[in-house]
């Protein structure tokens, strides 16, 4: 029986700008089953963030049926769709998105403070978290006392600290050079190997060769599938 972890029918997102209609989405059909590693790729401006977006709970749809795990998240309200969000979604974007003046630790401990893990064992899985992305001597430094490869490490370790289900990656390489790049690729692959469903969005062919199949978005359609 088929139990994908993302199943997308039909969606369709308008947004109104200055009083004009901007179709970022127009029906987008998507199957992605737990243990995959997906690429989206497609030029500026045809709708990949706006997706990710969808699916990670951060906007909803317009229209268009949306299953995360088996749920329907279009029907959710907001504390439902932040408790998700908390719960089952890590996310990775490419200016890190780190809290500054704020230590290692503390940034991977936040997502486990919304989720209502006390105090020692926020401490320990945190730790954790940043002892696996190889920055157990770095948990006090802040982030600007960090480089862009390590600062996008603390960032998936707090993409990961609750356990999701699922990892969103918006261009995670961007601003990084090559080497660093490709470090932060291999943690990805690493994480994929272990089971973690992941869907990156990039702009680089190399990137998305570390992906199992990429998709392509085109004016707010998925317009190839490349296996
Ligand atoms: P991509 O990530 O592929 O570059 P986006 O999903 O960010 O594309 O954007 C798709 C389209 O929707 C673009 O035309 C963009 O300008 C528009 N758009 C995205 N977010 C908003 C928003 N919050 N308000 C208005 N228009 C938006
Ligand atoms: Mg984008």
């Amino acid at each position: 029986m088929s139990n994908p972890l993302i199943e997308v029918r039909e969606l369709y997102k308008t947004y109104a700008l200055d009083g004009v209609e901007v179709k970022a989405l127009r029906g987008i059909d998507l199957t992605i089953q737990r243990g995959e590693f997906v690429a989206l790729m497609g030029s500026s401006g045809s709708g990949k963030s706006t997706l990710m977006n969808i699916l990670g709970c951060l906007d909803v749809p317009d229209k268009g049926s949306y299953k995360l795990q088996g749920q329907d998240v279009t029907h959710m309200n907001h504390d439902q769709l932040a408790g998700l969000r908390n719960r089952d979604i890590g996310f990775v974007f490419q200016n890190f998105n780190l809290l500054p003046r704020t230590s290692a630790l503390e940034n991977v401990v936040t997502p486990l403070i919304y989720a209502g893990v006390g105090h020692e064992e926020r401490q320990r899985r945190a730790t954790e978290a940043l002892m696996r992305m190889g920055l157990g001597d770095r948990m006090t430094s802040q982030p600007n006392q960090l480089s862009g490869g390590q600062q996008q490490r603390v960032a998936i370790a707090r993409a990961l600290v609750t356990q999701p289900s699922l990892l969103l990656a918006d261009e995670p390489t961007g601003n990084l050079d090559s080497v660093t790049s490709n470090e932060i690729m291999d943690v990805l692959d690493a994480l994929n190997r272990e089971g973690m469903t992941i869907l990156l969005i990039t702009h680089e062919q190399e990137v998305a060769e570390h992906a199992h199949r990429t998709l392509v978005v085109r004016d707010g359609r998925l317009v190839e599938s490349v296996e």
